[in-house]
């Protein structure tokens, strides 16, 4: 969870509220429970409220949009998330391989 968290920076996809880590889900965006896969592309960061909330459903059942959109790390942008202690030229590097649209560079 820590790494989908740090993809996300930390911001639930319902309410656009930023938790500490201990106030946050991972959030199937279609349940497991109904067939949601649990990986990088059906996984978002939820508070524990918005997920308590949404509980079974799917979005448009509760009328819940997402304020922004799962994505599958690329191997680079995947070791900065893992959080493993890297050099400050090493993650020069690897940030100038990470595409522009990562949130990694916000
Ligand atoms: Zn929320």
């Amino acid at each position: 969870n820590p790494k989908l968290f740090a993809r996300d920076r930390h911001v639930c996809a319902y309410c656009g509220k930023r938790s500490p880590e201990d106030d946050l889900t991972r959030e199937h965006i279609v349940p497991t429970s109904r067939g949601g896969a649990d990986s990088w592309m059906n996984c978002i960061t939820a508070c524990r409220g918005c997920n308590a909330h949404k509980g079974n459903r799917l979005c448009e059942e509760v009328g819940m949009g997402l304020l922004y959109l799962p994505y599958v790390p690329n191997l680079h942008e995947d070791m900065i998330l893992r959080g493993r202690r890297i050099l400050a030229d090493q993650m020069e590097f690897l940030l100038a391989s990470v595409p522009r649209s990562s949130r990694l560079h916000v």
